[in-house]
């Protein structure tokens, strides 16, 4: 099945007031777990990889192997940078074969956000490409500074982004306690902007009425990371245990750690497409 850009998958979800969920992987079993899940539910995909791990080759060399599995997948999948942090990182990324790439330039001032992420966007489009912006921040664990529907529309018109990624409440990580979402507000930059698919960071453990309320209201790509990655540890170290430090093959040790994280994958993958 094809590789494809964040557009041919996130327009018809927004239009359509589904999501299509975005995992963060960092290895091949990370990546299998999700392709499980997708095909399992016949549902599109976006693989996406920490900017971070273009700092090195990792990231390079991740998506030889990300590309070979998402080309033999029975469904299309994208593959994205999360988070790109400068426009080195997303060259690289566009070189190596990522399809969708985003440029977080959300910290910085707002003209300065504009004018990286269209940088960002141009080297995208020019490499037939897609690109994510974030506007507003999304933090780290304290409050982030909410987008003001103003700047968003403006963020959205000057930079040409594909995908923009909107802050309303979540954080990232987990959280400590309940988080308030804004969905008022999601819905109000969402009809100011009705052909522009919406971003949800921060997705892992938000209440999942309010991650419906927010798809409903233009959020068509919502981010998992920290979540599924946990499913991952804990469910090797459940294995691990269960080893007792006997050998066993790697391969053969990894099989129920990929079950655990398709079933993970799967059961959002289920939700965001609202079945
Ligand atoms: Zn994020």
């Amino acid at each position: 099945m094809a590789l494809v850009t964040l557009k041919e998958l996130l327009l018809p979800a927004r239009r359509e007031k589904r999501a299509v969920g975005a995992f963060n992987v960092a290895n091949y079993e990370t990546a299998l777990g999700v392709l499980h899940a997708a095909e399992g539910e016949k549902s599109p995909v976006i693989i996406q990889v920490y900017d971070r791990l273009f700092a090195s080759c990792k990231a390079a060399d991740l998506c030889g192997m990300l590309e070979r599995l998402a080309r033999r997948a029975s469904v299309p999948v994208a593959l994205h940078l999360d988070h790109g942090s400068c426009l080195e990182h997303v060259a690289v990324a566009l070189k190596a074969g990522y399809t969708s790439v985003m440029l977080d330039g959300s910290k910085l001032a707002f003209e300065e956000n504009v004018k990286i992420t269209k940088l960002a966007a141009d080297l995208a489009h020019a490499a037939g490409c897609t690109a994510e912006g974030e506007i507003g921040h999304v933090a780290q664990g304290d409050e982030g500074a909410l987008t003001r529907v103003h700047e968003a529309v403006e963020f959205a018109r000057t930079t040409g982004v594909d995908a923009m990624a909107i802050s309303i409440g979540t954080v990232h990580g987990y959280y400590r306690e309940e988080p308030m979402i804004d969905v008022v507000r999601c819905a109000e930059i969402a009809n100011a902007l009705p052909e522009l698919p919406l971003v949800l960071h921060g997705g892992s453990g938000t209440p999942l009425e309010k991650v419906r309320a927010v798809i409903e209201n233009g959020i068509a790509k919502v981010n998992i990371a920290t979540e599924y990655m946990d499913t991952y540890l804990k469910s090797s170290y459940a294995e691990l245990k269960k080893l007792d430090g006997k050998f066993l093959p790697t391969d053969k040790f990894y099989d129920p750690v990929v079950d655990a994280c398709a079933a993970h994958a799967a059961r959002l993958i289920r939700f965001f497409a609202g079945k």
